[in-house]
């Protein structure tokens, strides 16, 4: 973090925030000010170059044609990689997530090369779409309590060596490769089906994400009693038989 700021980047909300995940960045960027930081929030359309100076980049999820512009943009601009590699935190979800890997297939039925961010490949599933409330436990080396969410998507997300899955579901697809993975992660890139939006399912993701950017163990506390609310209501959502 750099002038004492915190940055947070929305990467291209013209085509990647179909389905409520700018709730994400509303999320940080309050529980940032709740801390007491001084942020500042960019958002930076597909027609403008994105900043290397970000602290973290959030990336939502999208339908399957902008998810292919969007993937060509981002791979022309070259940015993220650059502020990937100078130590900024990345969270993406659903087609966000897809394009963060090496290649996912497109509107087009074509393999289209992704970011490479994360050490995964997506192809197109071949039975029903994945929708539908999640419920899944986080890898325990994050400490993070159980994770809800919504997913919607297609694809099916195969994870290479070096990406950790994100969590195991007790209930949903995530990942759609049956194995029970849901999301991946590689240090400080982040990826996942889930929306929600769902950080604010989730605040304590949000946390982990400034915890990161500010390279600290902990911080202060804050009343969570609406965020509590709202996962318990969608936890027992999930348990409901279909
Ligand atoms: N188009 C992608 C799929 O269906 C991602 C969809 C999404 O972002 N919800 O797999």
């Amino acid at each position: 973090m750099s002038d004492n700021q915190l940055r947070i980047v929305w990467v291209y909300p013209d085509l990647l925030s179909t389905y409520g995940d700018q709730g994400n960045v509303l999320v940080v960027e309050r529980r940032a000010r709740q801390r007491g930081l001084d942020v500042a929030r960019l958002d930076v359309r597909s027609d403008q170059p994105i900043p290397t100076s970000g602290d973290i980049y959030l990336i939502g999820g999208g339908e399957d044609r902008p998810q292919r512009l969007a993937a060509e943009r981002l791979l022309r601009d070259g940015h993220l990689f650059q502020a990937v590699n100078n130590g900024a935190i990345v969270f993406a979800v659903c087609a966000g997530y897809q394009i963060l890997g090496h290649e996912f297939v497109n509107d087009v039925g074509q393999r289209q090369p992704g970011l490479g961010l994360l050490d995964v490949t997506t192809v197109r599933g071949e039975g029903e779409r994945c929708v539908g409330d999640v419920l899944a436990d986080i890898d325990p080396r994050l400490g993070l309590p159980a994770l809800t969410g919504f997913e919607n998507h297609q694809g099916v997300t195969h994870l290479g060596p070096t990406a950790r899955p994100f969590a195991r579901v007790q209930l949903g697809k995530g990942n759609g490769t049956g194995d029970g993975t849901e999301g991946a992660y590689n240090d400080t890139v982040f990826g996942t089906y889930m929306h929600g939006p769902v950080l604010a399912r989730n605040p304590l993701i949000a946390d982990l994400l400034l915890k990161l950017a500010l390279d600290v163990n902990a911080l202060p506390p804050t009343d969570d009693r609406w965020y509590e609310a709202l996962r318990n209501e969608r936890i027992s959502a999930a348990q409901q038989p279909a």
